[in-house]
């Protein structure tokens, strides 16, 4: 006989883990007891060592479903006496933590009921069990006990605290456990419960827009096959041309509108529920204005019993319940104001959301994800950094803004928070702050912000330092972007950094974007970067490609095509304002590169989102062969891609096809990252090279350049946990100031 110490760390708290060790204990016939304390789960087995291997083995190896393991330590001890095995009272202790599971999508067990006429909970749209449903958002503090999050306001009924207090059964400590007796309820105008959700079905089949609260917050919905509903929403949101993602009951539903790979359909039917970026089908019979333009459909599946409830035979558009440029509305009454010039109906539901969650956006590249916005599902689980440091703090930057807090080894990423460009979206940046600061114990001994003065995350990280007078650490953007990748690849070893991105704060001033970096966590060096050129009219520019084209043929010498401007008029104060330089800021961006290529082959020349021009062209060049090579040329510190203007120029005189231009200019400038690193390796002896930055989300580029560099022997780093645009910017604003404060200590 032996007996045994464990202490399980990771996510196993509030996921079915002490039932698991109960029924584990019994199946290996060992004694003892397992309980829940701040920082993770212990537990304490005695039995024959065989038995007691083969419990730690089967702990290790199988899991339930939403727990994620971190470490297992294990000690022999004394026996005792002892007949049973029980799970114990949980411990808290103040300062420790433990982290939260995201919210999950429903899973198959409560599904099966929420369709079975005969099952309590036929049809019931807070069903949920310890292996899915909603944590991160109704969880207010911990641990994590019902006291302590939204459904604190409904009390079990007996049913519902007999399966809570029965090991053995699915919902033991499931938090959230609810029933129609007892849980939350939907509602819809003077309408509740099951006719709420006919009534909300009605409304969609009938081509209205429907405010649906969900977990993380509300969404629009329309019926993706009505082109007046699609466009009324459009219009309503005044959206312009970004894509709508979808949501589709099952694969199948989604098969007549969009391919979907092996490694997509894990992606889509995986607990996260991302939306998955998917290659359309020519000629799918969805609302036009779903995608104006757009080769790639943002689809996701059901995710809440709700819309399991609500989805049809056709496709749903889904989209954040917000204005445009604000934060996603997550409470009722705000719904029912803020939203009310947008929706239709609003199907309501009594349970408080505390923090709001957006959808994640994810696509694939080489069989493995690469996160584009990283939020519901996979916030707050932390990112493990490369051993224990102090508690930081990075704020990010001002686009597709979120914030990292890290404690011991963990890096917790915020949610989504939103382009932090006015009050209400830094108002929910705070309470997502606030939050997080609470639930992981975690006050920051320092706090890291981007070089930009004007952005509103600096002004609030410089108050916020000078309150708790903390130190307060400003971090270039493109090393942000480094630091970013080597971080969730646990580096520490000088690497280059290809970073090319569309806009950040120079150590000049200027506005860089194209940048090849040397760095670590300590310092980094400019390599070489885009050859500078005006951006007329800073940032208000980006709006304008075909602008950006003619500052880039002008500053290679270039004359305009006739097409270009838009008019005469646009033409001469261009002209004149290059020329003097008045209202221009100079440039290294590589996305403004993009952008100016793509107005000038003719893909997009005003556009209404942010990278726009760039994205049609990604699908304009895809699987389009390219055999012609534009070239840059090299100065000592810049490369300069005027030579591949002037042969674009020549190309399109002779009528070649914009797709074989697109496709050629991929080429070029995945040949431009090899002939860079190859300059770099020369000078620094560094072999790894690390990809960020936004123009990265091109996985066309991405797959050309990891290609090229693996070829010419290099090792290559590229995103897999954090977006490489500026969603992934605070881990690695993070990353480097838990280094400078270690160094200052040290
Ligand atoms: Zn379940
Ligand atoms: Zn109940
Ligand atoms: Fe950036």
């Amino acid at each position: 006989m032996i007996r045994r110490r464990l202490f399980v760390k990771g996510i196993v708290q509030g996921v079915g883990f002490r039932p698991f060790v109960y029924s584990l204990a019994a199946k290996h016939a060992v004694t003892g007891f397992a309980g829940n304390n701040s920082s993770g789960v212990f537990i304490e087995i005695q039995g024959s060592p065989a038995a007691a291997q083969a419990f730690s083995d089967e702990l290790r190896g199988s899991p339930p479903p939403l727990a994620v393991i971190e470490s297992v330590s294990q000690e022999e001890i004394a026996i005792r006496e002892e007949t049973s095995f029980v799970i114990v009272e949980s411990e808290a202790q103040p300062a420790a933590s433990t982290p939260i599971s995201p919210d999950i999508a429903v899973c198959a067990d409560c599904l099966r009921e929420l369709f079975d006429p005969a099952d309590r909970r036929y049809r019931y749209p807070f069903i949920n069990c310890t292996n899915c449903g909603p944590r991160f958002t109704i969880i207010q503090d911990i641990p994590y006990d019902r006291p302590f999050t939204t459904m604190r306001a409904f009390p079990m009924c007996a049913a519902c605290e007999a399966e809570y207090r029965d090991p053995s059964n699915r919902r033991f400590h499931a938090q959230p456990n609810a029933c129609p007796d007892c849980g939350p309820h939907v509602s819809l105008g003077n309408v509740a419960r099951d006719a709420a959700i006919v009534d909300a079905n009605d409304a969609l089949r009938a081509g209205k827009i429907v405010a649906l609260k969900g977990i993380g917050g509300f969404h629009l919905a329309c019926d993706a096959m009505n082109e007046s509903a699609v466009g009324t929403l459009r219009g309503r949101k005044g959206r312009g041309a970004k894509p709508f993602a979808l949501m589709a009951r099952d694969l199948a539903h989604i098969e007549p509108y969009a391919h979907i790979s092996a490694d997509e359909a894990r992606l889509l039917t995986s607990k996260e529920r991302p939306i998955v970026l998917l290659r359309s089908r020519e000629n799918a019979a969805l609302s036009p204005a779903v995608a104006p333009g757009n080769k790639y459909l943002g689809f996701l599946l059901p995710y809440t019993p709700v819309h399991h409830l609500v989805i049809g035979k056709t496709p749903l558009v889904m989209t954040s319940g917000n204005l445009a440029d604000e934060p996603i509305v997550k409470d009722n009454a705000d719904a029912l104001t803020r939203l009310a010039p947008l929706a239709d109906a609003f199907l309501l539901h009594n349970r408080d959301i505390h923090v709001v969650c957006d959808d994640s956006v994810t696509r694939v590249f080489q069989a493995r994800e690469l996160p584009i916005r990283r939020s519901r599902g996979y916030s707050p689980m932390p990112v493990r950094l490369a051993g224990d440091g102090p508690c930081v703090l990075g704020v990010g930057g001002e686009l597709k803004s979120t914030f990292c807090l890290t404690r011991g080894d963990h890096a917790y990423m915020s949610q989504h928070i939103g382009d932090m460009e006015n009050l209400e979206t830094l108002a929910a940046f705070e309470h997502a702050f606030w939050h997080f600061r609470a639930l992981f114990r975690a006050g920051p001994q320092a706090v890291v912000c981007d070089l930009h003065p004007n952005y509103l995350s600096t002004r609030w990280a410089t108050a916020y330092a000078a309150q708790n007078t903390l130190p307060l650490i400003q971090v270039q953007h493109h090393y942000a972007h480094l630091a970013s990748v080597m971080a969730e690849h646990n580096r520490t070893a000088r690497t280059i950094g290809v970073i090319f991105d569309g806009t950040g704060y120079g150590l000049d001033r200027t506005i860089w974007g194209g940048e090849i970096l040397a760095g670590d966590l300590d310092s980094f060096d400019r390599l070489m970067h885009l050859k500078y050129v005006p951006l007329p009219g800073g940032d208000a520019g980006v709006k304008k490609p075909n602008r950006m084209a003619m500052a880039h043929l002008w500053a290679a010498g270039l004359a305009w095509p006739d097409v270009l401007a838009a008019s005469e008029v646009e033409a001469r104060v261009l002209r004149r304002q290059l020329e003097s330089g008045t209202n221009c800021v100079q440039t290294s961006s590589m996305g403004r590169l993009f952008d100016a290529f793509a107005a000038l082959i003719g893909v997009e020349r005003t556009v209404t989102y942010e990278a726009q021009a760039a994205i049609e062209m990604e699908a304009l060049a895809e699987g389009v062969q390219a055999d012609r090579g534009y070239r840059f040329s090299f100065d000592e510190d810049s490369f300069d891609p005027a030579p591949l203007f002037r042969a674009a120029l020549e190309d399109l005189g002779a009528g070649v096809p914009p797709a074989e231009m697109a496709a050629a200019f991929h080429v070029a400038v995945a040949e431009l990252i090899v002939e860079c690193c190859e300059i770099a390796r020369e000078r620094t002896d560094i072999t790894t090279v690390a990809l960020s930055g936004g123009v990265f989300q091109n996985t066309t580029l991405l797959g050309l350049a990891a290609g090229k560099l693996e070829h010419a022997k290099f090792e290559v780093l590229t995103h897999r946990k954090v977006p490489p645009n500026d969603g992934g910017l605070a881990l690695g604003q993070a990353a480097i100031g838990r280094r400078r404060l270690c160094a200052s200590q040290e």
